[in-house]
């Protein structure tokens, strides 16, 4: 089916009615805190897993302050789980040596994928000090990691631009100098318009980049949380969105059912300009995001 008949029948017809089921996911998930916490993350894996993602990942905390509780979390993926496990690693406060112990830790114990970042300093608000024996950028440690052994590695993008580069073209170039060093996808920072991942897209293209781009969807239920996040982030938050959940502060459930709504009509939007591939920033929960997926036609396997 081609883009416009897609685009035609999307807007003549039911929403989501008829999806064939031809999309693949990948779910992220944060390493836990307590016990509690825990409790919820292998809920939410184990509701998600039989949708049979193509990997979850597991993020690093900022300045690597999770590193022992992404490495434990990754390992019981990969020990308790079929589902291809990713880690996160970062650039931020470890030396080139340490980067190279935790990758070989991770693929003696059998992860093959790494989504491989320059990370945010421990300190919101500070700047990314590389240091002298470190990894400056997301670019450097692709190629680290890539000497190490044969990952799979992601990388970030940002449709939105990242709000340190210098430009927009500076930023692409950095996104393209990130593949050229062995990076085989981008995975997106969130965004709630799905003509800015489209133009992000279609810029990337023309930059001479042809690794997949991967929209990395955010479904939003805590719309305080969500403002602050892309304030920090340069995310664009609508009008609209603020309009739909005002006045659902006490209201929990509905909240989560306007979250699915507006997640899932953005991913109907990128499904009808061709994309296959998402992301789900789960937060650990796994509801909304099998909601979207459920309604994009992935079943269980
Ligand atoms: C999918 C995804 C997952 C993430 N997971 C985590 C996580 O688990 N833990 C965490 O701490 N953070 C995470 N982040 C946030 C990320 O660490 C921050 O956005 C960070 O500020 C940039 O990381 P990067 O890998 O994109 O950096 P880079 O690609 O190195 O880019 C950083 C900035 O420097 C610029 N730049 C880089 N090299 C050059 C150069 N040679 N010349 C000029 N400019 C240059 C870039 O344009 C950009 O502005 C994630 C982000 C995404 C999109």
């Amino acid at each position: 089916m081609n883009s416009l008949s897609e685009a035609r029948r999307a807007a003549a017809s039911p929403l989501f009615a008829g999806l064939e089921g031809d999309v693949g996911v990948s779910f992220e998930f944060f390493p836990p805190k307590t016990e509690k916490m825990a409790e919820t993350l292998w809920d939410a894996i184990g509701t998600l897993s039989p949708l049979a993602p193509r990997f979850v990942s597991v993020t690093y905390g900022a300045g690597g302050s999770t590193r022992e509780r992404t490495h434990a979390t990754v390992e019981r993926i990969v020990r308790e789980t079929a589902i291809p496990a990713a880690a996160h690693l970062t650039c931020v406060d470890a030396s080139r040596a340490e980067i190279e112990e935790v990758a070989r830790g991770y693929w003696d114990i059998g992860v093959r994928h790494i989504v491989a970042l320059r990370g945010d300093p421990p300190v919101a608000g500070t700047r990314f000090e590389a240091r002298a024996d470190g990894y400056a950028s997301a670019a450097d440690l692709v190629a680290g990691l890539k000497a190490v052994a044969p990952f799979e590695i992601s990388v970030g993008a940002y449709p939105e631009t990242h709000p340190e580069a210098a430009s927009a073209a500076a930023d692409l170039d950095n996104l393209k100098r990130k593949i050229d060093a062995g990076a085989d996808r981008a995975i997106t920072q969130f965004f709630f318009e799905p003509d800015t991942f489209f133009r992000f897209r279609d810029a990337a293209a023309a930059a001479g980049i042809t690794a997949e781009i991967v929209p990395g969807i955010m479904p939003v239920t805590n719309f305080a949380a969500i403002q602050r996040m892309s304030g920090m982030t340069g995310t664009a938050v609508p009008d609209w969105l603020a309009g739909l959940f005002e006045g659902l502060d006490d209201h929990p459930p509905a909240r989560q059912l306007v979250a699915a709504t507006v997640a899932a009509e953005m991913c109907r939007r990128l499904y009808a300009g061709g994309v296959r591939e998402f992301h789900f920033y789960t937060l650990n929960r796994a509801e909304l995001s099998y909601a979207i997926c459920h309604l994009l036609g992935v079943r269980p396997q």
